[in-house]
């Protein structure tokens, strides 16, 4: 039997941890971060994307915590993340953008999902579906504006513009929005995102000529609506900036709000040693110790999530201070070098968490572990427990 592990309070001498592992979870932080995001749009809605299990974070809990926060919108890539949240009782309006013919088209349109379409055999499928369930299917029509992933180009799109008007008339569906998505917002250069702008805007005239006239238009991520107020237009789809990692360094809204990472990720030492000048550590002896040193092992490893790119790079802490990783990480562990730091069994580990409390930044790991703060997120492993913090537990700062 596992006991359930306690958030930890911040202002508490800590605890030891009552697992191997755990991944803290602020579901306040969250709240606060879609509250803060949507302050920079106000003319906008705002839609979280919680795909990928909320980007690991769960994918209810952080769709609640969303809506708890204002957001108008749930965004996820796959009809049986949107039908999951209708499971749990979730009403809000809620888009799906990555269909696949074995999806239940029935069981999406019967919940009122929303569907993006980008192609014949989807928007045929849809139709077919709000035939047979007996109730307009919503659509959001969605174009390459430059990224070349997914999206209509435009040769397709005056095809599919002419069905989905035929298909309106005919009350089977009822034509929302049309979006895209941008490939480069998080870079500092705006060109390409103006670019893709501009393709978007053009797309747009096509609809409009045909006699289409969509509701919501979006075209904004995180990194867009953190930097570029031109693509707000009328719905941001917010993800990686609701859970308090920003997706580029040098956003222009540094300062106006504060961004609260949700996830920590904590281990705890289970073995320490001593060891001489010259002693290999882990497979393929990638690292020999260059004096006399402690090595700690943390039983945490890249089944974990700990991406094994950060074998000999990546720093994590104890006892409020940095410990580098030495040798491979493996599949469920690794070895940190914590000569000087007086560790003992039983310390905690931070791999990444909130950094105005001293935690690694998971940029910085995502940096050094040569990958993107997305992956690191996604891929925490199912063995690691999730421990949700809410607003009613939350400790309020003293000042
Ligand atoms: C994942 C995704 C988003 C959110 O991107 P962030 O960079 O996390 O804000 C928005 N739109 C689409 C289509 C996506 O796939």
């Amino acid at each position: 039997m596992h006991r359930t592990p306690r958030f930890p309070d911040r202002r508490a001498p800590r605890a030891p941890l009552d697992h191997r592992a755990v991944a803290y979870i602020d579901l306040a932080a969250i709240q606060d971060n879609v509250r803060a995001l949507k302050s920079l749009n106000a003319g906008a809605q705002s839609m979280t994307v919680v795909k990928a299990d909320g980007y690991g974070h769960g994918l209810v809990q952080a769709s609640l915590a969303a809506l708890a926060g204002g957001a108008d919108w749930l965004g996820t890539a796959l009809i049986s993340e949107a039908l999951s949240l209708r499971a749990a009782g979730i009403r809000s309006p809620i888009l799906a953008w990555l269909l696949s013919p074995s999806d239940s088209f029935d069981d999406a349109v019967a919940a009122e999902i929303d569907l993006s379409v980008e192609s014949s055999w989807a928007l045929t499928r849809v139709i077919g579906a709000a035939r047979s369930v007996g109730k307009s299917a919503r659509v959001h029509l969605e174009v390459d504006s430059g990224m070349g992933r997914a999206g209509c180009d435009l040769a397709e799109l005056q095809t599919l513009v002419e069905r989905l008007r035929r298909a309106e008339q005919q009350g089977t569906v009822r034509f929302v929005g049309v979006w895209s998505h941008l490939a480069r917002a998080d870079e500092q250069d705006p060109r390409p995102t103006d670019q893709q702008l501009k393709t978007y805007l053009r797309a747009l005239e096509t609809v409009r000529a045909a006699g289409l006239v969509p509701e919501l238009r979006h075209l904004a991520n995180s990194a867009a609506l953190l930097t570029k107020p031109s693509t707000h237009l009328d719905l941001v789809r917010c993800g990686l900036a609701s859970y308090g990692v920003s997706p580029t360094s040098w956003d222009s809204v540094n300062g106006r709000i504060v961004l609260q990472p949700a996830m920590t990720l904590r281990s705890q030492i289970v073995r320490l040693r001593a060891v001489g000048r010259g002693y290999p550590v882990s497979y393929g002896a990638t690292y020999h110790t260059q004096r006399d040193s402690t090595l700690a092992l943390v039983p945490l490893g890249y089944a974990d999530g700990v991406p094994r790119s950060g074998s000999n790079c990546a720093q994590v802490t104890v006892r409020g201070r940095r410990a580098p990783i030495v040798g491979r990480v493996c599949m469920d562990q690794f070895v940190i070098d914590t000569t000087g730091i007086n560790a003992r069994v039983g310390d905690e580990v931070t791999v990444f968490g909130d950094t105005t409390t001293g935690d690694p930044c998971i940029t910085d790991l995502a940096a050094s572990s040569d990958t993107i703060a997305y992956e690191i997120l996604t891929g925490i492993g199912g063995r690691v427990p999730r421990v949700y913090r809410t607003g009613a537990d939350r400790v309020q700062d003293p000042d």
